[in-house]
C-alpha cells in the first residue's frame, strides 16, 4: 500500500513530522522531488534536525529511506546529511537511491546564484539551491543521471558538451569563471564513489516490495501552490509537488496511491515571493511569527523570516482538491491559543467580484481577503490527546475550515512531537 503525504500550501506545514509519526508503522519512505531546497524540520527522542535531503524516516531502523529519481540528488549534501545524524547518535540509515535520480551539479549552484544576481529586485526569491538550473538540464537532456556515472566514455564526452554550453554562459553572459572540464569530471568521480554502495534499480524494489506487502510513504516537499503546473507561476519550484508526481517520481502505478494526507497548517505562512493573499504584516505579523512553527516562522534552509497570515481557505481548498486528498492532517494548531479572535479568509474579492475559487495567477495579485472572525480558545492545547478534550472554540474553528475547504481533517497536529497528534472521525471521511 503507497500513502502519500504532501502539502496543501506554500510548504512548510509540518510534512516531516507527520511523515515521522506515520513511519511507525511503515517500511520504506521514499523522496519523488524536489531538492534541498527545502527542509524538513523533526523533532523526536534523539533531539531536533532539519532535514533537506533524507527522507524523514531515517529516525527508524526499520525504514528503508529512498530517494527517487524524481529528485534534484546533491550527493556531497545527502552524505552530509548522514554524517551529520550518525555525529548526534542516530544510527546510520538504511538508504537507497534510484540509479536513475539525477545529479545538482556544482555548476547548478552557481548559475542559480548568478542568475538571482542577474535579476536583482525581479529575482525569484531562489533558495541558490541550483534546482531551477538543475530541472531545465534534466529537461534540456544535459542533466547526470547517477546510473551514468558508471561509465567513463559517456562522462568524457558529456563534460565535454556540458562544458562548451556552460561557459559561453559564464563567460559572456555573467562574466564568471569557467567551468575545467578535469576537475568537473575530478568531481563526478567523488560523486560516484560516495553514492556506488547506495545505487539501486528503486522502481523494481518498490514493486518486489508491494507484492510483499509492505507499505510505502511518498513523502512531498515544498506544497499545491508551488507545482509549476497548478500552482503560483512563475512564483513556483521546479518540479511537481502534486501526489500524482509521486508515482513518476518514485516509479510506481498511480493506482497504488490510496491514501493522500494532505498537510494542512492551522495559519498560513510562505518564503520567498508571490501573491499571499491573507497575509499579516506589522505587530500582529510578528507575533504570529515569533509563537508560530516550533520557536519561530523562519526557514529550516535558510533561516529567513517566512510570511505568515491568517488560514486561507480559498487557496487551502485548491491545495487540497489538487493533491486529490483522501484526509487532511491539521497541523500547528496550539500556536493559535494566544489570539482572542481568530480572522479566517473565507473568500476572495477581486476587482469587486467575491469567489472562492483559486485565481490564475495574474488575478491573484489583485485578490483582496474576504475574512470571517472566529473566537479564539486562550488557552494551550498541548497535551491533549482526544478531540472530544479540545476546548469547543478550538473544534469549532477546525470544523469550521472542514466545512469550508470540503476535505476531512482526520488528525490534528498539536504540537512538534511525533506522539502530539489527535485522531478525529470527520463527517466528510470517504
Ligand atoms: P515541512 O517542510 O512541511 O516538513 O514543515 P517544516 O518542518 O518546515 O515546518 C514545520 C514546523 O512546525 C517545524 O518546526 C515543526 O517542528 C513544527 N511543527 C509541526 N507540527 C507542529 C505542531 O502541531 N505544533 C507546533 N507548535 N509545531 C509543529
Amino acid at each position: 500500500m503507497v500513502k502519500a503525504i504532501v502539502g496543501a500550501n506554500w510548504g512548510d506545514e509540518g510534512k516531516g513530522k507527520i511523515t515521522d509519526m506515520m513511519a511507525q508503522e511503515a517500511d520504506i519512505v521514499i523522496r519523488f522531488q524536489g531538492g534541498a531546497n527545502a527542509g524538513h524540520t523533526i523533532v523526536n527522542d534523539y533531539g531536533k534536525f532539519a532535514l533537506h535531503t533524507l527522507p524523514s524516516g531515517v529516525f527508524y531502523s526499520h525504514i528503508t529511506n529512498v530517494i527517487g529519481n524524481g529528485v534534484a540528488l546533491n550527493i556531497p549534501l545527502l552524505f552530509g546529511e548522514v554524517q551529520s545524524l550518525v555525529e548526534r547518535g542516530v544510527p546510520a540509515p538504511k538508504l537507497l537511491v534510484s540509479d536513475r535520480a539525477q545529479i545538482v551539479m556544482p555548476y547548478h549552484i552557481l548559475l542559480d546564484q548568478y542568475e538571482e544576481e542577474r535579476l536583482g529586485g525581479k529575482s525569484f526569491g531562489s533558495t541558490k539551491s541550483g534546482i531551477a538550473p538543475f530541472y531545465s538540464d534534466k529537461y534540456a537532456k544535459i542533466g547526470f543521471q547517477v546510473s551514468e556515472l558508471f561509465d567513463e566514455e559517456l562522462l568524457e564526452e558529456k563534460t565535454q558538451r556540458v562544458c562548451e554550453l556552460k561557459n559561453a554562459l559564464l563567460e559572456h553572459l555573467y562574466h564568471k569563471p569557467v567551468i575545467r572540464r578535469e576537475e568537473l569530471l575530478e568531481t563526478l568521480h567523488s560523486y560516484r564513489d560516495m553514492v556506488a554502495p547506495y545505487v539501486c534499480d528503486v522502481s523494481a524494489f518498490l514493486d518486489k516490495s508491494l507484492r510483499e506487502g509492505r507499505t510505502i510513504l511518498l513523502e512531498g516537499q515544498l506544497g499545491t501552490l508551488k507545482d509549476p503546473d497548478h500552482g503560483i507561476y512563475p512564483m513556483v519550484t521546479s518540479s511537481s509537488t502534486l501526489a500524482a508526481f509521486g508515482a513518476i517520481g518514485a516509479g510506481l502505478p498511480p493506482y497504488e496511491i490510496k491514501q493522500i494526507v494532505t498537510v494542512c497548517k492551522a495559519y498560513s505562512s510562505a518564503v520567498g515571493a508571490g501573491a499571499f493573499v491573507s497575509e499579516l504584516f506589522g505587530d500582529e505579523a510578528e507575533e504570529l511569527r515569533r509563537r508560530g512553527g516550533d520557536g519561530g516562522e523562519y526557514g529550516a534552509t535558510t533561516g529567513r523570516p517566512r510570511r505568515v497570515g491568517w488560514f486561507d481557505c480559498v487557496a487551502s481548498r485548491y491545495g487540497c482538491r489538487m493533491q486529490g486528498t483522501t484526509d487532511v492532517a491539521f497541523t500547528v494548531l496550539d500556536v493559535l491559543g494566544y489570539l482572542d479572535e481568530i480572522p479566517v479568509c473565507v473568500g476572495y474579492e477581486i476587482d469587486g467580484v467575491a469567489t472562492r475559487d483559486f485565481p490564475v495567477t495574474s488575478k491573484l495579485s489583485k485578490a483582496q481577503p474576504v475574512l470571517k472572525t472566529m473566537p479564539g480558545w486562550k488557552c494551550e492545547i498541548r497535551g491533549i490527546r482526544r478531540y472530544e478534550d479540545l476546548p469547543e472554540n478550538c473544534r469549532n474553528y477546525i470544523e469550521f475550515i472542514e466545512e469550508q475547504i470540503g476535505y476531512p481533517i482526520t488528525m490534528v497536529s498539536n504540537g512538534p512531537g511525533r506522539d502530539d497528534i489527535i485522531y478525529r472521525e470527520s463527517p466528510l471521511a470517504r
